[in-house]
């Protein structure tokens, strides 16, 4: 693959909360990655929703997350041309420690040193507005 060149142009948007995902975003625009968890059975779970699958509860509780796991699988977008990303970026979905499962971006890396069940971190990207998005780049380096 060409080198990529990152254009100090290229701004993410902001991400849009929802009610329930609103938590998520104040945790990463704080550089901390947050979950949610049912308030009774315990169970965690990923994108935040009103209600637990496993016990119907609609008690919540948020939990701080390790921002560790590894990549589940990837993909590198083609077409169409996002100019909010930088040229060459990665998709990936990661299975953190916690047994939840993100969809981010992989940074840091190449496509060509990414494998599944590759050991990722979070850190936060920063966004239009002055918000944070969290993404995930080789723990230790690439
Ligand atoms: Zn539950």
């Amino acid at each position: 693959m060409g080198q990529q060149v990152v254009s100090a142009a290229v701004e993410r948007p902001q991400p849009r909360p929802s009610r329930d995902s609103a938590f998520f975003w104040e945790g990463a625009e704080r550089g901390v990655l947050l979950g949610q968890r049912c308030a009774s059975c315990k169970k965690l779970r990923h994108p935040p929703r009103p209600m637990c699958a496993s016990c119907q509860s609609v008690d919540t509780e948020v939990v701080e997350l390790s921002g560790r796991g590894t990549v589940h699988s990837w993909m590198k977008p083609v077409h169409p041309p996002l100019p909010m990303f930088e040229p060459g970026y990665l998709v990936a979905l990661i299975d953190l420690e916690e047994g939840i499962r993100l969809l981010s971006n992989l940074c840091e890396v190449t496509q060509e040193k990414v494998t599944n069940g590759m050991p990722v971190e979070v850190f936060f990207a920063p966004t239009a507005g002055g918000k944070a998005v969290p993404v995930f780049r080789p723990q230790g380096g690439e």
